[in-house]
This record gives structure tokens, C-alpha cells and sequence, in this order.
């Protein structure tokens, strides 16, 4: 049987954007439709099927929030906010909405696809949809809802942006993370310590978490950021 290609509906007025999303979401097998302003694409949203949707915020006629407000009335579909770089209201007002993730403008496409591939996944595993499943790589476990962390069942004690770093990191195993991502989904829009923060803490939690007993499952992506595999180097 094959499998059915999954549908991801771009609503995104930057018409050169949509177009080369669309291209690229095409090229890796998904069927893609686009909408270049937020009526038409809540028409769309509403009378098609589709798995997910990349709603861009600033957006003529009806914004990209209230294009999500009105999608989530009557659904449960997966929405990946587009937003401008520093909009931390976006963020915050976004996810507050019922986004699923967000990703801020300008981005590689490697890490929209990432991020596409985590959303449509915890879609189609609804154990995940709860956010608070057990985090784990290698003998790494992470309880997001007691905030603990064991390494082969021994207790860490971490400090709060030590953890938060780590459970983003397992959060997203195995897919690549800016140190700008890092910065900002830790750190937050207003941080002006540089991405730098970012490296004296991975060495933190290096330093804590996997130099007692030899591991190295964090690694490092050189000219681009971090990844956390079950699997050493
Ligand atoms: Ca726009």
C-alpha cells in the first residue's frame, strides 16, 4: 500500500516565500496548497482536508492569529506559526492560541522541515499531544512534569536553564538546533548576551551530564548549533 501523501496548506502573503516552501515541501513528498492571504486560507483550511498548516502572521484582510483563532474553534489541526524575527508577542500569543510551533522569519528550510516532521508526528502519536511524555536519549531520562533528570537512574541536579536547555534538546532529538533557536526558545527574544550563552551552557551540561560516566550524546554541528542523539559520535 503506499502511503498517502500527507497535505500541508501554506497561508503566507510573501508570495516568493510560498512559492519556494512550496517547492521545497513538494520536492520532499508532501501536497501542498497556498493561500496568499488569511481569508482564503481559512476558506481553504476549513473545506479541505489537510494534516498541517504554515499560517504566517502579518497577513492582509484577516491576520495570521485570528485566521488560527477561528481555525481552532472547530479544530484540532496542526498550525506552525510564521513569525517575524523578534516578535516575542507573536510567539507567546501564538502558542497561547493553539499554534503547535512556531519558527521565525527568515529560517533555513531544514529546520521548518524538522520542525514539520516533529509536529506531524506527535499528530500521528496522540501520546505525545500531552507534551509530558518521558524524555530520553541513550541512558538520559528527562520527566518533564516532576522537572527530573536521571543518567542510568542516578538523579542530576540541574539548574532551571541547564534543564530547560536539556529538555529542549531531547524535545527535538536528532533534528539540528541553531544556537539562535537555542537563544531564543531558552533564553528568550530580549536576551543580549549573544549566542554565546549558549555554548558555555551546553559545556555546563556536558560537564554534568555526560563527563562523570563517558558519554557524549550532544553534538556538536560545526558553523550551526547542537543535536542530541541516542548514539555517540
Ligand atoms: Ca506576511
Amino acid at each position: 500500500m503506499t502511503k498517502r501523501m500527507e497535505r500541508i496548506l501554506i497561508i503566507e502573503d510573501e508570495e516568493k516565500i510560498a512559492r519556494f516552501v512550496e517547492l521545497e515541501l513538494a520536492y520532499e513528498g508532501y501536497d501542498v496548497e497556498k493561500a496568499f492571504n488569511g481569508r482564503d486560507g481559512l476558506a481553504l483550511a476549513s473545506t479541505r482536508p489537510f494534516d498541517l498548516v504554515l499560517l504566517d502572521i502579518l497577513l492582509p484582510g484577516l491576520n495570521g492569529m485570528e485566521v488560527l483563532r477561528r481555525i481552532r474553534k472547530t479544530s484540532d489541526l496542526p498550525v506552525i506559526m510564521l513569525t517575524a524575527r523578534d516578535a516575542v508577542v507573536d510567539k507567546v500569543t501564538g502558542l497561547d492560541g493553539g499554534a503547535d510551533d512556531y519558527i521565525t522569519k527568515p529560517f533555513a528550510i531544514e529546520e521548518l522541515l524538522a520542525r514539520i516532521r516533529a509536529v506531524l508526528r506527535k499528530k500521528r502519536d496522540p501520546h505525545h499531544l500531552s507534551g509530558q511524555a518521558l524524555l530520553q536519549a541513550g541512558p538520559i531520562k528527562l520527566d518533564p512534569d516532576k522537572r527530573e533528570v536521571q543518567v542510568h537512574g542516578s538523579p542530576l541536579d540541574l539548574t532551571k536553564r541547564e534543564f530547560d536547555l536539556l529538555h529542549f534538546l531531547l524535545a527535538n532529538k536528532n533534528i539540528v538546533l541553531s544556537r539562535e533557536t537555542l537563544l531564543q526558545e531558552i533564553w528568550g527574544y530580549d536576551f543580549a548576551g549573544g549566542t554565546n550563552a549558549v555554548d558555555v551552557y551546553i559545556r555546563y551540561l556536558r560537564a554534568k551530564v555526560e563527563e562523570p560516566i563517558g558519554l557524549k550524546l550532544i553534538h556538536t554541528v560545526r558553523g550551526v548549533g547542537y543535536v542530541i542523539k541516542d548514539e555517540q559520535p
